[in-house]
C-alpha cells in the first residue's frame, strides 16, 4: 500500500523535530524519519546557552533572527510542558562575557553600542562590577553583561520537541533516509526498507546534510565541527551565578548545581572521540577564567557534531522557486536557540505566507547581500 504525506522531515535533531510538531499542528499528515534515536547528535550535547546577543559581530538579519528566537522561548518552553510534561529549565538569568585585555575592552564597547542600536540588551560593566558579581572570575577589563541571553537544558529541549513531535506526527526511529527523488508530482523518501512519499520534504539532518544536497542542486557544503565539553560540579559554597564566555570557552550553570565547560572547535571531525587536547583545553580554561573554581570536581565529558555553512548562518527555506525541497540546516553554535523561530518559518513557507523581510536572507537561492 502506498503510504503518502502531506510533509516528510529528514532528521530528528532539535530542528527536525521542531519543524515536524509545528507543522503537525496545522493539521497537515507529517512523517519524520530520523537514523537512530530522535535527539542523538549535536542537539542532545549543545551547552544550551540561548546566546543571542553573545556571539554576534555585527547587526543585520541574523542577529534580528537570533533576538527572535530568544523572545519566543518563554512561551516556546510552556507549550511544550504543557504537551509533554518535560520542563525545559529555561533560565533568563544573562551571559557574561568578558574583556582581559584593553582591546578586548574597546571591541566590546563598540559591540554594547551597536547591539543597543539594535534592540539588543548589552551593557559594559567596569572590572570592579564583574567581580561583584561572580566572585570566581579572573582579574577582568570590564566586560559585557548581556541581561536577556540565558540557557536552558539542551538534553531537555531536544527530548521534549522529540516527544512533542510524536505526539500529534508519525515518528520513525531507526530509519536512515538513504534516497530522496524527485517527480514533477510528488517526493519519494526511501530507507532501507521502505518508501514514503509527499508533497513536501524538509531536510533537517543536521552535520550529515552533504549527503541529499547535490540531489537538491546545491553543493555539498556542509562542514561538520566537532565540540567538545565537560562538566565539572564546584565544592563547597563556590557557585557561578551565570554563564561567563571568554573567547571560545563558555561556563554554563546548571539547575542541577554543575557548570558545562565548552567547547572546542574542531573542522571536518565526525568522531565522537573526547581527547587529551581537547579536555585539556577545557580544563584548562577554567583555571585561568574561573580559578575559584579549581577545586572543583570533574563530572564527564561529551562531543556533538555542530553542522556549519560556508555564511556562518543556516539555510531556512526551499532550494529554488518552486521547489518540492526546503532545507533547514548549518545551525552551527546556536541550533538550540534558533529552532523555535526555525519552524515558525517553515510554517510559514508551508502554509504559502509572506516571510518576514529579515527571514528571506536564510533562503538558499537568495544571496544575503541582496537582502541586508
Ligand atoms: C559542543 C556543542 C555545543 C553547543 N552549544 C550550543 C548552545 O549552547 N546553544 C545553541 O543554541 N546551540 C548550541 N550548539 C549547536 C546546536 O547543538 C546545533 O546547532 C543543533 O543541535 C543542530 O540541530 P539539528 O537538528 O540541525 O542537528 P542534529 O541535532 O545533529 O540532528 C540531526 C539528526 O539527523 C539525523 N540524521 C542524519 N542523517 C540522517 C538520515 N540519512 N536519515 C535520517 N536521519 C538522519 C541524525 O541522526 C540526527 O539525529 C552546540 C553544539 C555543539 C556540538
Amino acid at each position: 500500500m502506498k503510504t503518502s504525506y502531506d510533509v516528510i522531515v529528514v532528521g530528528g535533531g532539535v530542528i527536525g523535530s521542531t519543524i515536524a510538531w509545528r507543522i503537525a499542528q496545522t493539521s497537515r499528515k507529517v512523517l519524520l524519519l530520523e537514523r537512530g534515536r530522535l535527539g542523538q547528535e549535536a542537539s542532545s550535547a549543545a551547552a544550551g546557552m540561548l546566546g543571542a546577543e553573545l556571539e554576534m559581530n555585527e547587526p543585520g538579519p541574523f542577529f534580528q533572527l537570533c533576538l527572535e528566537s530568544r523572545e519566543l522561548y518563554p512561551t516556546f518552553s510552556d507549550e511544550l510542558f504543557d504537551l509533554t510534561g518535560i520542563e525545559i529549565e529555561l533560565t533568563p538569568n544573562g551571559i557574561l562575557r568578558l574583556a582581559r585585555t584593553t582591546e578586548e575592552a574597546a571591541q566590546l564597547q563598540e559591540t554594547a553600542a551597536w547591539q543597543q542600536l539594535h534592540g539588543g540588551s548589552a551593557m559594559f560593566l567596569t572590572s570592579t562590577q564583574i567581580a561583584a558579581m561572580e566572585t570566581s572570575v579572573c582579574e577582568t577589563f570590564g566586560g559585557l553583561f548581556l541581561a536577556k541571553d540565558g540557557n536552558v537544558n539542551a538534553a531537555l529541549v531536544t527530548r521534549a520537541v522529540g516527544k512533542a513531535a510524536s505526539l500529534t506526527a508519525d515518528v520513525i526511529e531507526g530509519s536512515p533516509v538513504y534516497d530522496i527523488v524527485f517527480s514533477p508530482t510528488e517526493v519519494t523518501v526511501r530507507t532501507a526498507t521502505e518508501q514514503y512519499h509527499a508533497e513536501k520534504v524538509i531536510l533537517a539532518n543536521g552535520a550529515f546534510a552533504n549527503q541529499f544536497l547535490p540531489s537538491m542542486h546545491m553543493p555539498p557544503s556542509l562542514i561538520p565541527v566537532k565540540g567538545q565539553l565537560l562538566r565539572i560540579q564546584p565544592s563547597g559554597h563556590v557557585k557561578l551565578t551565570r554563564t561567563i564566555s571568554h573567547g571560545h570557552f563558555y561556563f554554563v550553570p546548571k539547575r542541577d548545581g554543575t557548570i558545562i565547560v565548552g567547547a572546542t572547535e574542531e573542522p571536518e571531525l565526525l568522531s565522537h572521540i573526547n581527547t587529551v587536547s581537547g579536555l585539556s583545553q577545557l580544563l584548562l580554561a577554567v583555571q585561568d577564567v574561573l580559578p575559584g573554581l579549581r577545586d572543583a570536581a570533574f563530572v564527564d565529558a561529551w562531543t556533538g557534531i555542530r553542522p556549519l555553512l560556508p555564511t556562518r548562518e543556516p539555510f531556512i527555506g526551499p532550494v529554488d522557486a518552486n521547489s518540492q525541497a526546503l532545507v533547514a540546516i548549518g545551525h552551527f553554535r546556536n541550533g538550540i536557540l534558533l529552532a523555535p523561530v526555525t519552524a515558525e518559518i517553515i510554517v510559514s513557507l508551508i502554509e504559502g505566507k509572506a516571510l518576514l523581510a529579515h527571514h528571506k536572507a536564510f533562503i538558499p537561492q537568495i544571496p544575503v547581500s541582496q537582502v541586508r
